[in-house]
């Protein structure tokens, strides 16, 4: 029996602990975060919070006896993958990094890359004056000093923020870009912000604005920790196998 950890908290992870049930001879546990309210209904085992660090996910590898770890996390969750490789590393389990392909840019598209949030709320001012910020809601605040700017912020919940003029739509993806061009007209929006996430499921707006002739302040990835990585669930069945 290979018992496999997959970290989580994306739709990927949840398609992958979808394709492994019922495979002979491996066990799944999914690892969750906590984030979001409700635990998703997912086959196998689900263990939800943090570990306690790196030192706390190779003691919870040990005990656990994990064979393999799949590092399924948001592109965007640098911390809890630094710590999957350093735990992994450390409890000499072999681990997978599944990455999901990066968006690339097509003819009619307008983005100005930029590193981090910080880099991204001091470009912001050049680019518009109504910003329609689909970041998460612990890097709403980076954008706190962007002043002069109305902000059409999604989040899944309604919130405060810390954001001098702005309105919450709330919303989970998938979101369509039909649907999300209608949004930014009717907010007569005029700059997109937009971490590099990739993926179907938040791509609507990138669309939108290349059909609206919008600029996209597009805030790259972070690098991913060293190591093996795949791009498709098909990638990581064949890694289990092998
Ligand atoms: P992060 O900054 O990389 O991690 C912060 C801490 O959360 C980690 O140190 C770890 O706590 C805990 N943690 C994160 N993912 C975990 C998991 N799958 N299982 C157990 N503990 C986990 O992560 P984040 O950016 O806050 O994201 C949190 C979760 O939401 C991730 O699982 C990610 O896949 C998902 N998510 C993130 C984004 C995004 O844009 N960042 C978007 C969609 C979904 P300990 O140190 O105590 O172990």
């Amino acid at each position: 029996m290979t018992r496999v950890l997959i970290l989580g908290g994306t739709a990927d992870a949840a398609r992958l602990a979808r394709a492994l049930d019922g495979v002979s001879g491996v066990e799944v546990i999914s690892s969750l975060a906590g984030r979001t309210e409700g635990i998703p209904h997912l086959p196998g085992r689900v263990r939800v919070g943090g570990f306690g660090g790196a030192e706390g996910l190779a003691r919870f590898l040990r005990d656990e006896a994990i064979d393999r770890v799949v590092d399924a996390t948001h592109p965007f969750a640098a911390r809890i993958s630094a710590q999957a490789a350093q735990a992994c590393a450390q409890a000499a389990i072999p681990r997978l990094l599944l990455l999901r392909p990066a968006w690339q840019p097509e003819p009619g598209d307008r983005w100005v890359e930029v590193d981090g949030f910080a880099a991204a709320a001091a470009a912001l001012p050049a680019l518009g004056r109504r910003a329609f910020l689909t970041v998460g809601i612990g890097e709403v605040a980076a954008f706190a000093e962007a002043h002069g700017i109305h902000f059409l912020v999604r989040l899944i919940a309604e919130q405060k923020l810390p954001l001098a003029d702005y309105r919450v739509v709330t919303g989970k993806g998938p979101f369509d870009a039909d649907a999300e061009q209608s949004l930014m007209r009717a907010n007569a929006i005029d700059v997109v912000v937009s971490k590099a996430s990739g993926g179907a499921a938040t791509y609507g707006k990138i669309a939108a604005a290349r059909a609206l002739g919008l600029p996209v302040l597009m805030i790259r990835r972070p690098p991913p920790p060293e190591g093996l990585s795949a791009g498709t669930i098909d990638e990581v069945l064949e890694w289990l196998r092998g």
